[in-house]
C-alpha cells in the first residue's frame, strides 16, 4: 500500500478521510489532500489502536485501516461469550453476525471457535474516487459479510486486472448490469456496488427496497453485475499522474488535447474506446471516425483497429454468450437519458420498459441513437439477441461527474435497478 503522509493526495487519501469520518473522528472534508487536520485524525486513530502516533499511514496503520475497509474482523470465541455481547463489543448487530456465519448455532458458541464479525459500517463508500484496488477490496469484504453472494471473473483487462462479476439471486430470469466501459464515467461503479450492498443487506433480513420484496426477487431472477469493465482506464484517470508504470506513460502520451486526463480519458489503457469496439455496425462507426480524423489510439472515440480487438470487449461478449440474459443495462454518464434502440432491431417491449424506467427515474428517453450510435455493448446485445438492452446515461454536467451527485444518481436509479430484474 502507498504510504500516506502530510502533503499526500489522491484516492487513498479520500478513502481514509471517508473512513475516519465514519468511525467517529472529527468530520473532515473528503478532499483527497492529506492536510493538518487529516494528520491529527490519523494520530488520534493511531493512539486509539496502539500504533505509534507519527501521523504517517505506513504498513502498520494500513493493516488496521485495511481490516476496517474490508468491513469485518475474525474473532475467536472466549468462554462466556454470547453473540449479543460480541455484537455489542463491535457496535454491530446480531443479524449481521448470523448472516456472515451461516450454520452457526447462536445459543451454542464454543470457546476457541472462529467467527466472522462484520463491523457496523457499510463497505461501499460513495463519497470517494474509485480505483481497481478499492473495488477489489469491497468485493472481498462483501462476499465475507454476505456469503450468499457469488463472485467470479468475466475476463481480464489489458493489464491483467480482473473483470469481476457479482451474482445475486437464484431465479430462472437472468439479467445483467454493467458499469464503467468509459474510464472517466467511473461514478457508475459505486452506483452498482451500492445497489449490490443494499440488495444483499435487504435479502439477509428478508426485507424490501421501495416496497419490492427482495427474497421474492431473489427467487425469480438471477442478476449478474459487472461493476467495472475498464479498470485500467479508471486507474489511469484517478491515480494519474502518480503511476510509474510504463503502460501509463504510453497512455498519457496519447493525450494531445492539452486537457487533464480525467476530463478527456474514456478509452482503455491502449487508447481504444471500448464502447465503440463491438461488432455492431463497427464499419459504419469506423468510417465516421475517419471522417473526423480519428485514425489511431486516443483518449476517446477511437473504436480500435478492428471489432473486439480488446480483451475487455472479448470478455464481455464471451460472458454474455455464456448466459441467457433477458435484459441488459449498460451504465454511462451523462445527461439523465435512456437509450433503448439499435437499427430498429430492438423488440417492441423495449419501448414500454424504457417508458417505465423513465417514469421511475425522471430521465428522458432518447429518440435518436445518440453518442453510442454504433458498436456499443447494448447495440451488440440488441443485434445478437433481439432482446431489451439499455444504455443509461446518469448525472448532469461535465465528465467526470463529481461524486457529490452520487446521492441523486442513486435515488434516480434504484427503482430502475429493481424493475430491471422484474420486467
Ligand atoms: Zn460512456
Amino acid at each position: 500500500m502507498e504510504t500516506l503522509t502530510l502533503g499526500s493526495t489522491g484516492p487513498n487519501v479520500k478513502l481514509i478521510q471517508s473512513l475516519l469520518n465514519r468511525i467517529g473522528y472529527k468530520i473532515l472534508q473528503v478532499d483527497g489532500v492529506f492536510g493538518y487536520q487529516t494528520q491529527q485524525n490519523v494520530i488520534a486513530f493511531q493512539r486509539n489502536n496502539g500504533l505509534f502516533p507519527d501521523g504517517i499511514v505506513g504498513p502498520a496503520t494500513w493493516n488496521v485501516f485495511e481490516k476496517l475497509l474490508l468491513g469485518y474482523d475474525t474473532y475467536i470465541v472466549r468462554p462466556g461469550d454470547t453473540i449479543y455481547n460480541i455484537a455489542r463489543k463491535y457496535y454491530t448487530t446480531v443479524d449481521a453476525i448470523l448472516t456472515a456465519n451461516p450454520g452457526i448455532i447462536p445459543n451454542n458458541l464454543v470457546a476457541g471457535q472462529q467467527i466472522i464479525v462484520p463491523f457496523g459500517i457499510d463497505i461501499v463508500f460513495t463519497d470517494i474516487d474509485y480505483t481497481y484496488e478499492i473495488l477489489d477490496r469491497q468485493i472481498r469484504g462483501l462476499r465475507v459479510r454476505y456469503p450468499f453472494i457469488e463472485v467470479g471473473i468475466a475476463g481480464k483487462s489489458v493489464m491483467g486486472k480482473n473483470l469481476y462479476f457479482i451474482r445475486l439471486g437464484r431465479g430462472p430470469r437472468q439479467v445483467s448490469y454493467n458499469a464503467t466501459h468509459h474510464a472517466n464515467e467511473w461514478i457508475t461503479t459505486p452506483l452498482l456496488m451500492k445497489f449490490v450492498e443494499n440488495f444483499a443487506k435487504a435479502y439477509s433480513v428478508g426485507g424490501s427496497i421501495r416496497g419490492y420484496s427482495i427474497p421474492d426477487i431473489w427467487r425469480q431472477t438471477t442478476l449478474y453485475v459487472i461493476p467495472m469493465v475498464n479498470p485500467d482506464g479508471v486507474d489511469l484517470v484517478n491515480y494519474w499522474p502518480n503511476y510509474a508504470d510504463p503502460a501509463y506513460n504510453e497512455a498519457i502520451k496519447l493525450n494531445k488535447t492539452g486537457l487533464p486526463i480525467p476530463s478527456v480519458w474514456k478509452a482503455n489503457i491502449r487508447g481504444t474506446d471500448l464502447n465503440l469496439n463491438y461488432p455492431a455496425e463497427w464499419d459504419k462507426e469506423h468510417n465516421l471516425e475517419i471522417q473526423q480524423g480519428i485514425i489511431g489510439p486516443a483518449p476517446r472515440d477511437f473504436g480500435g483497429p478492428y471489432p473486439l480487438s480488446e480483451p475487455e470487449t472479448i470478455s464481455m461478449v464471451n460472458f454474455t454468450k455464456n448466459h441467457n440474459f433477458r435484459l441488459i443495462i449498460a451504465y454511462h454518464t451523462q445527461g439523465n437519458v435512456i437509450y433503448y434502440q439499435f437499427e430498429n432491431l430492438q423488440p417492441p417491449e423495449s419501448t414500454t420498459i424504457a417508458q417505465l424506467f423513465a417514469k421511475v427515474s425522471g430521465y428522458v428517453i432518447a429518440e435518436n441513437p445518440g453518442e453510442a450510435s454504433y458498436a456499443g455493448y447494448k447495440d451488440w446485445f440488441i443485434q445478437e439477441y433481439g432482446k431489451p438492452g439499455f444504455t443509461i446515461e446518469v448525472g448532469i454536467g461535465v465528465n467526470p461527474i463529481p461524486v457529490s451527485q452520487f446521492p441523486d444518481i442513486y435515488q434516480q436509479n434504484e427503482e430502475i435497478l429493481i424493475l430491471g430484474m422484474l420486467v
